[in-house]
């Protein structure tokens, strides 16, 4: 804007100085034509004068040269030379005859004198006009030549050019002076203005700069502001109040019924205050209330305004700034929540718990604490003071209590009492970071008795380890005395085994003392049942000599099975291993005992599986075998079976001598084995035997490594069941 106005007003100034111009222009064709016709008007008149006065005095006049100068002065009127007009009158060859003004003598020279080298006096006469000419001087000049006929000669009438403007130079300067007035005055109203307009434009600037700065603070502070003119009930809302609603900034006001629709529904007591303000019962504002988002939720917000009236205003304004306290409400809330929560908390914790503030006010306590100071419900107010509490609680009665630890770094203090009713209570006090203490209750009675109870356990614990001490005192004692018993039982075991050895080295001798008066007795038996040498004369003796032999027999059989025994049992037999093979000495033990069996009207088999070759002593297995059958066959009634049956696997021999006969009582199997054992019944009594076969049986099969094993069942037979180990004649084959 002050750029075009300083512009329009160049313009202008250009403009009118053109017109001037112009103007001046064609004022000097104008001046330049008027002082022409003054000349020619002039020249004429003076031409007629002359001419009048030529007639009147030429009479007179001796000649034209002498008194042209004066005719001519007489001629010329006052006001003719006005303008530096030149009269000259020239003689009919061109001599300047006569001058006026008369400031230059008219010297009688030629007109070239004047004129300049190129006048041509006859050409230039023309009654008519004017014409220009250049003087000798070489100034431009207007001229008139008039002809003075019948006089002989001429009049010329010249003005210089510059003579001829010098009044249009006058009004030149004159307007000259009044456009550079104007100019002068147009520049500086129009700089004035420039000025002017710069300080209102940087003013405006400003203003903008701080609009958007307000407006940005506003944003930025969630704020906006208010001007509601009250008289004509239009409102001037900030950009932030439309960005804190979500509105586009749609006008410069808004009206008070854009502004209620958006207004909560429940917030209705703003139309009351709004009231009171309009009838003046109230001079401020300040509300919070809701309005409704474009994006439809709610916004809180929190209006303070005060009624304004401005100097130059008519009606009164209310004028104010709204913050929007959506966040603080939110906060506000789950503040409130969090502290029904942490009342919540505090009320069901299992101890009783206060909070003192710096100033020692009630900020917090339960009903535990209450209950346990017996304080009324009106002093457990938040803000009641230390004292006010102290005063109203009634102390509990303390039993006993534990000296307090107390910490003068962190302000802490840690107690116990035992309440009258048997209670205990664990008190810790603490300093809070603000300087005020919150105080905790505990019930540690359950601890306490914990704790007595692990105590008496301790002392419980202590007198066993007493009584452990003694009992291994006590077994320390005894182990002595067993020690003692063990190495007299060790002396006694060495004498028995002695004695033992001994029995048995006399047992071996008696035997032996034994089995060649009874070889005797049985060999002349035998002579004597053969009747050798003839006959015994009564047929008793035939019978005694039988029974003497068969009693003889059984006898040796005894002795030799004693004889076996001790030996084994001094420790002196010695197996003489060698390769044996089973089958055969079970063939031969089979083949042996067979008379025996059919004279029992019993079945007697070999079952002979598969065995492999080992080594063995071979007599002492068959032994063993004899042992075991003729027993079979010995303790199995008529009609019975006896069966050996032999099995290999694994580098073992199985035998099993299996019989249908009488068995043997459970209880008695465990004594079979040992030496002399022999199980009663009726049926062995009459059988007959050392007792000693099984003993020696199992020993000898014990000294090959293998083992002997009884199954039997009264009534329905016995299987004895003989394992060897074979893998001694692989181990004898490799080597
Ligand atoms: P004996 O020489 O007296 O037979 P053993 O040691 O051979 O001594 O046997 C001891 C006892 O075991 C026998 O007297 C008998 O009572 C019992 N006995 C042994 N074998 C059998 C058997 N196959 N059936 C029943 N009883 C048996």
């Amino acid at each position: 804007m002050r750029l075009l106005i300083t512009l329009l007003t160049g313009l202008f100034l250009l403009m009118l100085a053109a017109a001037l111009a112009s103007q001046l222009i064609l004022n000097r064709a104008q001046h330049v034509a008027e002082q022409g016709k003054i000349s020619l008007i002039e020249s004429d008149r003076v031409a007629e004068a002359i001419k009048v006065k030529l007639l009147t005095e030429a009479a007179s006049a001796q000649s034209l040269s002498e008194f042209s100068q004066s005719l001519l002065v007489g001629a010329v009127p006052a006001d003719a030379t006005a303008g530096n007009r030149v009269f000259l009158l020239l003689s009919k060859d061109g001599k300047i005859m006569g001058r006026v003004p008369t400031t230059v003598a008219a010297d009688h020279s030629a007109i070239e004198s004047v004129m300049g080298s190129g006048f041509v006096l006859d050409a230039e006469i023309n009654d008519q006009k004017m014409t220009v000419t250049k003087l000798a001087s070489g100034e431009d000049a207007y001229m008139a030549l008039r002809d003075l006929t019948p006089f002989q000669g001429s009049l010329l009438t010249y003005q210089k050019a510059a003579d001829v403007l010098t009044p249009w130079r006058g009004s030149v300067m004159q307007l000259s002076l009044l456009f550079g007035a104007t100019m002068m005055v147009l520049v500086l109203l129009s700089t004035a203005f420039y000025w002017q307009a710069s300080k209102a434009s940087d003013a405006d600037d400003m203003l903008t700069l701080a609009t958007t700065r307000l407006d940005k603070a506003l944003d930025g502070g969630q704020c906006g502001l208010w001007d509601w003119n009250l008289a004509e009930g239009h409102i001037f809302w900030s950009r932030s109040m439309f960005e804190i609603l979500g509105l586009s900034p749609k006008g410069e006001f808004l009206s008070y019924g854009d502004v209620a629709s958006r207004l909560h529904p429940e917030d209705s007591k703003l139309d009351v205050l709004i009231e009171d303000l309009l009838v003046g019962r109230r001079k401020t504002f300040d509300q919070e209330f809701r309005m409704r988002h474009d994006r439809g939720h709610w916004v809180w917000l929190r209006a303070r305004a005060a009624l304004e009236q401005g100097e130059t205003e008519n009606e009164p304004h209310l004028v104010g700034i709204v913050f929007d306290i959506s966040l603080q409400k939110k906060l506000d809330k789950m503040n409130r929540d969090a502290e029904v929560r942490l009342k919540d908390a505090v009320e069901n914790i299992s101890e009783a718990f206060v909070l003192w503030d710096t100033e020692s006010k009630l900020v917090l306590c339960n009903s535990k604490y209450q209950q346990f100071h017996s304080l009324p419900a009106s002093v457990c107010q938040p803000g009641t003071t230390y004292s006010e509490v102290a005063a109203a609680s009634k102390e509990p009665v303390v039993r006993q209590a534990v000296p307090a630890q107390v910490d003068d770094a962190t302000g802490s203090r840690s107690m116990e009492v035992q309440l009258a009713d048997g209670r205990w209570l664990q008190i810790n006090e603490r300093r809070t970071k603000d300087g005020g203490f919150v105080s905790v209750g505990t019930d540690i009675t359950a601890l306490k008795q914990q704790e007595e109870r692990l105590m008496q356990s301790e002392r419980n614990l202590m007198m066993t380890v007493r009584d452990l001490q003694k009992q291994r005192q006590l077994a320390e004692e005894q182990s002595q005395r067993l020690a003692e018993l063990a190495d007299k039982y060790a002396s006694e075991k060495t004498r028995a085994e002695d004695a033992n050895r001994s029995k048995s080295q006399f047992l071996a001798n008696m035997s032996h003392e034994l089995r060649t008066p009874l070889n005797a007795v049985i060999g002349f038996s035998e002579v004597m049942s053969q009747k050798l040498f003839g006959p015994l004369g009564s047929t008793k003796y035939d019978e005694y000599a039988a029974d003497i032999g068969k009693s003889g027999q059984f006898l040796l059989d005894v002795i030799n099975d004693i004889l076996d025994m001790s030996k084994i049992e001094a420790g002196r037999v010695e197996l003489e291993p060698s390769v044996v093979d089973l089958r055969a000495i079970l063939d031969d033990v089979v083949s042996l005992l067979s008379p025996r069996a059919q004279a029992g009207k019993l079945e007697l088999g070999l079952d002979f599986g598969e065995a492999p070759l080992f080594m063995a002593d071979r007599r002492a297995l068959k032994q063993v075998f004899i042992n075991l059958v003729s027993n079979a066959v010995k303790f199995t009634p008529e009609g019975g079976s006896v069966t050996v049956k032999v099995r290999s696997h694994d580098e073992q021999v199985t035998v099993q001598i299996i019989d249908t006969g009488i068995g043997i009582p459970q209880r008695d199997i465990q004594k079979l084995g040992k030496p002399f054992e022999q199980v009663e019944n009726q049926f062995t009594k009459s059988k007959g035997g050392s007792g000693l076969g099984l003993a020696i049986s199992k020993s000898l099969v014990d000294l090959h490594g293998g083992s002997l094993r009884i199954q039997s069942q009264v009534g329905h037979g016995t299987m004895v069941t003989v394992v060897l180990p074979a893998k001694t004649m692989r181990m004898a084959l490799s080597a």
